[in-house]
């Protein structure tokens, strides 16, 4: 069976493998697509899609844009236009604010006299930074054991290199998709500590502003979850989505297609989403 993977970071954001190197291991790893959704960026597609047009592994844009609505909220969109001169002041915009953000992060380490420059970071991991590479940083420097436990003692909310960021809404978000011609889908429901009135909440908003899909398969999401999903997505016809959320060193009990195992996305998911677009 034709299986593929519909959430993996590259390095163009906050994973440790390529664009090229992920579309290698989707080869070995049995896949016959994966999309590209990087946090914020589609600068990553476009070389994988090369590699991909290689190793024979089809690749779908994709992006996955951080918003808040209460807490935090991911939504993905999949076949966007990379090229979208709609989609490029909204993404220059958050990666600025990241930038005000990281400097200070990066000045507050170096006051401390960690060996950290934000133009170095810049240099090294390219235009979208987020805190998963202050935690890399981190471990590099001895300082923390692992990504979790940078995050646990560093740079999660309320510790000492934590510092917040903006965020573009959940209603601007889904419809900036919609606008670079792709389809919005809410990204991993089950990571908001929502309940079954939260949720449906949640839906029925991103719904009015545009809301096309629903990631129902996803690492560590049990049969039952995804059931309750699945109903949930036909319940309010949303487009079925899955994938792993693939980071590479970041997350390592996260593996490519699999997820912390047992993750099964069908090619069938991917048609899906092809027939939906305009
Ligand atoms: P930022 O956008 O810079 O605030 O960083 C948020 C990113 O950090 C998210 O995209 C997550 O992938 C990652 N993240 C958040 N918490 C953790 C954690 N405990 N361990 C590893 N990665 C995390
Ligand atoms: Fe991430
Ligand atoms: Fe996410
Ligand atoms: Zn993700």
């Amino acid at each position: 069976m034709n299986r593929v993977d519909l959430h993996v970071h590259s390095t163009a954001s906050d994973g440790s493998y390529s664009p090229e190197a992920l579309v290698e291991l989707a080869k070995e790893q049995g896949l016959s697509a994966i999309a590209i959704t990087d946090h914020d960026t589609v600068s990553g597609f476009a070389a994988a899609e090369a590699k991909g047009k290689d190793m024979g592994i089809e690749v779908v844009p994709g992006i996955e844009i951080s918003t808040k609505y209460g807490g935090p909220i991911h939504i993905l969109g999949y076949y966007i236009d990379i090229n979208s001169e709609k989609l490029k002041p909204v993404l220059d915009w958050v990666i600025h604010d990241r930038d005000e953000r990281n400097r200070k992060i990066a000045e507050k380490m170096a006051a401390d006299g960690l060996p950290v420059s934000y133009d170095r970071m810049r240099e090294r991991f390219g235009e979208v930074i987020g805190r998963p590479h202050f935690a890399r940083i981190l471990v590099e420097l001895g300082l923390a054991r692992n990504t979790r436990d940078a995050f646990d003692r560093f740079v999660e909310k309320g510790q000492k290199y934590y510092l917040p960021r903006n965020f573009l809404s959940i209603e601007r978000s889904v419809e900036i998709i919609r606008e670079a011609g792709g389809i919005p889908v809410l990204a991993h429901p089950f990571q908001y500590k929502l309940d079954d009135s939260g949720l449906r909440e949640i839906i029925e908003h991103c719904k009015d502003y545009g809301l096309m899909g629903m990631e129902c398969r996803y690492s560590g999401y049990s049969q039952e979850q995804s059931d309750y999903l699945e109903a949930l997505a036909e319940e309010y016809s949303l487009i079925k989505t899955g994938g792993s959320d693939f980071h590479g060193i970041s997350k390592p009990d996260i593996r490519l297609g699999d997820g912390k195992g047992g993750l099964n996305v069908p090619y069938e998911f991917l048609e899906n989403l092809k027939a939906a677009v305009r």
